[in-house]
């Protein structure tokens, strides 16, 4: 207002203002107020604390679409498409060849476009059997059929092909935001671990700035991480030295990808702590603890029988990730006293053993027990946790107002931006 020289501008003029201009702006103002505290010492830029929260969308929470159930409708109709145009074939011999295919299943299914364009076809050949059948004709059966093809089951196979394409490579997304999916939110006033409709927002901070950000359709933080660094790539923070992350992000691809960009990794993965435990390395199931002769290529197993090594093993996950396998077997498992405790295999003991997710493994491990490395590691609980607490908790930003993952992007850019500014004065004030 004092800018405008008091004026009260409209409502709309201020939502209008945040989701147009803004849109187009709002990076370059935060990313310049980035290397401007860059410059000033706030931040070194060395350090990167990255963790994630997720942030209900402002969607219904009962407006709910699940792809499984896409599918299997998807499936059911067109085995009903298939059955009518069966029953078509019995009355007029169709003499197009994909629908030949499709009626003897050798085409498994057909878009709606197809059933769309075959429909028109059977218009065509059936002709005037087709207008006003008489009342026992069997041309009526005909009439009906191709009425249902074109009133309900292509209408249906469209709307079936759209919801497939809006779910992209999510399971579930809501239909008041689009964009939305259905994740497990922190916040369950209900007390029942209801689904909620939200956006995974991931940034990364240091002296609790947030240094950069990115919002996620897709509720798992380990999936998060290498599109967040190739998106910080750009930003004024392009290349931190240190990455520390808690055990969420711990996986191969990670790693890997840490390694390859030169980036100092500190991530733990989910078995770590529990490998630390007195109990772990007393059990004798866990290859840890076994012997392993390099040259041979053979773990020594408790019972000091060699189980060496048979085949590799390709394992693709459900993300098309593939991750290579080294398979060992023990060479004779009969009248082992150790066996109960050791495999519940009816035959040998199978050791399946990833070396590359090994080897990246130790490495995380050796750099998170250097000194250095732990009081990185220690900081950060001080670096992101109070964060998120500023912004939900003193700024009661718990929801998003705005609906579409462009304009949520904005609306998370000014709250960052505001939270940026107030920190910066409370250092200032501090100093
Ligand atoms: S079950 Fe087989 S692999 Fe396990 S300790 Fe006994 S002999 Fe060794």
């Amino acid at each position: 207002m004092w800018l405008a020289n008091q004026q009260t501008p409209d409502f709309r003029t201020i939502n209008r203002f945040r989701v147009q201009q803004m849109e187009t702006c709002l990076q370059a103002v935060f990313e310049d107020f980035i290397a401007q505290i860059l410059e000033q010492g706030y931040i070194s830029g060395s350090d990167y604390y990255l963790d994630g929260t997720k942030i209900e969308a402002d969607a219904n929470r009962y407006t709910f679409v699940w792809k499984k159930a896409t599918q299997r409708y998807q499936a059911a109709l067109q085995e009903k498409v298939r059955t009518v145009f069966k029953e078509i074939n019995d009355q007029i011999k169709l003499d197009h060849q994909e629908i030949q295919k499709f009626i003897q299943n050798t085409k498994k299914a057909a878009s709606a476009q197809e059933v769309e364009d075959w429909t028109k076809g059977i218009e065509e050949q059936a002709g005037e059997r087709l207008k006003k059948p008489a009342r026992r004709s069997p041309d009526r059966t005909l009439r009906k059929q191709v009425k249902a093809l074109k009133n309900d089951f292509i209408p249906r196979a469209k709307k079936y092909e759209k919801q497939m394409e809006t779910f992209g490579e999510r399971n579930s997304y809501s239909k008041t935001d689009t964009d939305a999916t259905f994740m497990r939110m922190k916040e369950d006033h209900m007390k029942n671990g209801q689904l909620k409709p939200g956006y995974n927002v991931q940034m990364g901070t240091e002296n609790q700035m947030i240094l950069f950000y990115t919002l996620h359709q897709n509720p798992t933080d380990t999936r998060t991480l290498i599109p967040h660094l190739k998106q910080l790539a750009h930003s004024p923070i392009a290349h931190p030295e240190h990455v520390i992350a808690d055990a969420g992000y711990g996986s191969e691809a990670n790693y890997l990808y840490l390694m390859e960009e030169h980036y100092q990794g500190l991530i733990p993965y989910n078995q770590l702590r529990q490998e630390e435990q007195r109990r772990f390395k007393k059990d004798l199931s866990k290859i840890q603890n076994w012997e392993y002769h390099e040259l041979e290529d053979v773990f020594i197993c408790p019972n000091h029988r060699k189980v060496v090594f048979k085949k590799y093993m390709t394992r693709t996950d459900h993300y098309g990730y593939k991750r290579d396998f080294k398979i060992y077997e023990c060479e004779d498992c009969t009248d082992c006293p150790f066996k109960s405790k050791c495999t519940k295999a009816k035959g040998n003991r199978q050791v399946h053993y990833n070396p590359v997710y090994e080897e990246t493994k130790a490495k995380a491990r050796r750099a998170l027990n250097l000194e250095e490395g732990r009081a990185r590691y220690r900081r950060r609980k001080l670096e992101n946790e109070p964060v998120f607490g500023n912004l939900k908790q003193n700024m009661h930003f718990r929801r998003f107002h705005l609906r579409g993952l462009k304009k949520v992007h904005v609306e998370f850019g000014l709250l960052a931006l505001a939270h940026n500014l107030m920190k910066k004065v409370k250092m200032d004030f501090q100093q």
